[in-house]
């Protein structure tokens, strides 16, 4: 599938490629979610339109029709043509409406397959046929245009296949034009279904597109870590929801400890493989909605943890440090020996009255990163801070040193 990733960010995306493309099952979900949310569009307005197509034919109907069938069709039209469509259209605009529209189009279409069956047969018995082109032209409007997901449009195609012929079976139609025009209609379904599943491929390889470029425009390439751009969207938000709950958010800055010398020493190539390395460790402290980690620039990362909301930061900091040191990688350069990492947090709770923004946090932030530097490196200093008041960012309520052993 030419222009659409196999893998984002190293995860596979696609679980079957080809004619019956599937997403992986957790992708599955959110392209069905992001595609009928698209269909709901489609199925409002071909709704409308067919059935203004249906009044217009209506209108025909008046001037065509034998006058002793003229008001069955009217009222078959009507009521289970026009008015479903409409209904379909109205409802869409609820959310409840709009999250089942898929089976309320469904319902629509049967019952406007099921009428065109009607209006056909009633015309037999009275001895004045119509034409049954009708019901191949609604068999494309089900796949084609009616905004439905491939299995109700099979289903409205498949009643309409199945009610003409046995209607008209029962109505008197010869055996050979029963078999003729069921050939027809299977050919419909079977020209309708290619079409429904080639505009399904298309979607899906647009929204594995949408994926690439999100990906790409929200990651950092070398670490795979949310990229500043990310960082600085999705910080608002916890910043906002934690304002709105009364959460506490901890933010802790990390950088790498003698990291010049590491590249001079080891090569850059070396460093790149350092800042993967803790990339990965730093991802397991994140699950992407309620914490975070990304790489705030160089060799810096940055950590939000909202969750769980009593977990202590200490324990959170000592882990990181725990782990750097469980890497055992050399540093010659450093006076450890090893690699380490040097990290200021603050833990705060973001008030709606507070003047302390999720800037003036990541300042804090950085300024204990400068002390735990300037105390020896290796270790973590962590503040917490009082955020209801003007002064709050220089008044810590407390502050302590983790040093890493
Ligand atoms: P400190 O202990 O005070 O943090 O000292 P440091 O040497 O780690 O900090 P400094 O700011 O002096 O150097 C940061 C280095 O990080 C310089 C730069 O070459 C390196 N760096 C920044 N981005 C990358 C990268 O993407 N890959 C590699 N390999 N190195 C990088
Ligand atoms: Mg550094
Ligand atoms: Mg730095």
């Amino acid at each position: 599938m030419p222009g659409a990733n196999k893998r984002l960010s190293g995860k596979v995306i696609w679980a079957r490629r080809g004619f019956w493309a599937r997403f992986t099952p957790e992708l599955e979900t959110a392209f069905r979610r992001h595609y009928e949310d698209d269909l709901v569009q489609r199925a409002r307005w071909s709704a409308v339109i067919a059935a203004s197509v249906m009044a217009v034919y209506s209108l025909l109907d008046v001037l065509m029709v034998a006058p002793e069938v003229l008001p069955h069709f009217l009222w078959v039209r009507w009521l289970f043509m026009i008015l479903p469509l409409l209904c379909v259209s109205a409802i869409s605009y609820t959310r409840f409406g709009a999250r089942h529209l898929q089976k309320f189009a469904a319902a629509a279409s049967v019952s406007s397959a099921l009428a065109v069956v009607a209006m056909i047969v009633i015309a037999r018995l009275n001895g004045t046929p119509i034409e049954y082109e009708g019901i191949i032209l609604t068999i494309f409007y089900f796949y084609c245009c009616g905004g439905l997901r491939m299995k109700w449009a099979l289903l409205a195609g498949c009643t309409a296949a199945v009610a003409y012929p046995l209607a008209e079976y029962f109505a008197g139609l010869s055996p050979r034009e029963l078999a003729v025009r069921s050939l027809f209609l299977i050919s419909a379904n079977i020209v309708g279904v290619i079409s429904a599943a080639l505009m399904e491929l298309a979607a899906r390889r647009g929204f594995a597109q949408l994926l690439a470029l999100e990906t790409m425009s929200n990651s950092d390439p070398l670490t795979g870590l949310l990229n500043r751009r990310a960082l600085d969207r999705r910080l608002a938000d916890l910043w906002e929801t934690a304002g709105r709950s009364g959460q506490k958010l901890q933010i802790a800055m990390i950088d790498v400890d003698y990291f010049k010398q590491y590249n001079d020493h080891y090569g850059h190539a070396g460093g790149d493989e350092v800042l993967r390395e803790l990339a990965a460790l730093l991802s397991e402290h994140s699950d992407n909605t309620q914490n975070l980690a990304a790489r705030f620039g160089g060799e810096e990362f940055l950590c939000v943890w909202s969750a769980p909301p009593d977990q202590p930061a200490e324990a959170r900091l000592e882990e990181i440090l725990r782990q750097v040191r469980q890497l055992s990688r050399e540093h010659e350069k450093s006076p450890l020996g090893r690699l380490s990492v040097s990290i200021g947090a603050v833990e705060l709770q973001p008030g709606l009255l507070s003047p302390m923004d999720a800037e003036a946090a990541l300042r804090a932030a950085d300024a204990l990163l400068y002390r735990a530097k300037s105390q020896g490196r290796n270790q973590a200093v962590l503040s917490r801070l009082r955020t209801g008041r003007p002064t709050s960012a220089k008044e810590p309520l407390q502050t302590l040193s983790l040093v890493g052993s």
